[in-house]
C-alpha cells in the first residue's frame, strides 16, 4: 500500500519511501490540537468530546494530561515554551504557567463572550492569534450549547493583553498559520457544519505593525477542509484533509498527499529535527517521518 500521492515531482523529495504512516494512539472520539514538547519528549492533543487532553510519550504510550479540559481544542506553545490552549467549554484562550496554574488570555471582546476558540498561534513578538468559530457552542458534543454573542472572527491579543478583531469577514475561521518569515498569514474558512459554505484557505499579507491586507483564496482543500495547517521551513503549507494531509506550495498548487485512513483534523511537526509530522485523525493519532523540517 502506498502512503503517498505525488502531483509535483518535487514532493518526491519531501517524503521517505520506506517511512510508514503509523498509528501511534487510538480509541478516542475526535482528536485535535497536537503540540510537540521536545523538552519533555511528548505530544499533547485534545480528545474534545471526552473533555480531556492526552499525552503521548514515545515508547510509553498514552495517558491523560488534563481532565476535564474545558473541551479544549487547538494548542500551541508561546515563545517561552508555555502551553497555550483554546477552550470551547470555557469560551476562552488560556496559558498554562510553569507551576501548572492557568491564566486567561482572552474570554471576551467588547463586553461579549467569545464563541469557542478553535485554533491558536503565537507570533515572534509574543502576540497570540486565534480563530473563534461557533462550533463549540452549537451543540453539547464538543462544549456547551449556548448563545452566540459575537461573529466568527480572528483575534489578536498583543503582548500588552489588548485584544483586537483582525479578520471579520469569515464564515467560520478555523486553522491558521504564519509563513516562516511571518510575511504571510494563512487562515482557513471551514463554513457552517452542515452547509455548503466556503471550504478554502485564504492568504493575507502581513505588513507593518502586523496589519493585514489581501485575503485572496489561496487554495481549496478537497476532499475535506483545512481544519489545521502548519508550514515547513521552506514555506510549503501542510493542511488537514478528509483523505489525509495535503502539501501545498507557496504558489498555491497541490504538490502531494499523505494518505491517512481516517479524516485528519490537525497536524504538527515534532520529534528530532522537527522532521516528524503528527496527525490527529478522528479516533486516532498518526505519525510519519518526512525529509522536511517544520517551521517554528
Ligand atoms: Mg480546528
Amino acid at each position: 500500500m502506498s502512503f503517498f500521492e505525488i502531483f509535483d515531482p518535487a514532493f518526491g523529495k519531501f517524503i521517505l519511501g520506506n517511512a510508514p504512516v503509523k498509528q501511534i494512539a487510538t480509541g478516542f472520539d475526535w482528536v485535535e490540537g497536537p503540540v510537540w514538547f521536545g523538552d519533555l519528549n511528548c505530544l499533547l492533543f485534545s480528545d474534545i468530546p471526552n473533555n480531556r487532553i492526552m499525552r503521548w510519550v514515545p515508547g510509553f504510550g498514552v495517558s491523560v494530561f488534563r481532565e476535564p479540559s474545558n473541551f479544549s481544542n487547538g494548542h500551541t506553545r508561546d515563545r517561552q515554551g508555555r502551553l497555550v490552549s483554546c477552550e470551547h467549554g470555557g469560551r476562552r484562550v488560556t496559558r498554562t504557567e510553569y507551576d501548572g496554574s492557568t491564566t486567561i488570555i482572552a474570554d471576551s471582546y467588547q463586553g461579549k463572550r467569545l464563541n469557542s476558540p478553535n485554533d491558536v498561534i503565537v507570533a515572534s513578538d509574543g502576540a497570540i492569534w486565534f480563530s473563534d468559530p461557533h462550533y463549540g457552542i452549537a451543540t453539547d458534543y464538543e462544549g456547551h450549547r449556548s448563545e452566540q454573542e459575537l461573529p466568527c472572527n480572528v483575534y489578536r491579543v498583543d503582548p500588552s493583553g489588548a485584544i483586537s478583531a483582525v479578520l471579520t469577514d469569515f464564515n467560520c475561521p478555523n486553522g491558521l498559520a504564519f509563513s516562516p518569515d511571518e510575511k504571510k498569514l494563512y487562515v482557513a474558512d471551514t463554513g457552517r457544519m452542515h452547509g455548503s459554505d466556503p471550504q478554502h484557505i485564504r492568504v493575507f499579507n502581513v505588513g507593518e505593525n502586523w496589519r493585514l491586507s489581501g485575503g485572496d483564496v489561496f487554495h481549496t482543500i478537497s476532499p475535506g477542509c483545512a481544519d489545521g495547517m502548519r508550514l515547513d521551513s521552506d514555506g510549503n503549507l501542510w493542511s488537514s484533509a478528509a483523505d489525509g494531509v495535503h502539501c501545498i506550495a507557496p504558489d498555491g498548487h497541490l504538490m502531494g498527499k499523505i494518505l491517512v485512513p481516517e479524516t485528519v483534523s490537525n497536524l504538527c511537526f515534532g520529534s528530532r529535527g522537527k522532521h516528524k509530522l503528527f496527525m490527529t485523525a478522528t479516533t486516532s493519532v498518526y505519525a510519519i517521518s518526512l525529509n522536511r523540517s517544520g517551521a517554528l
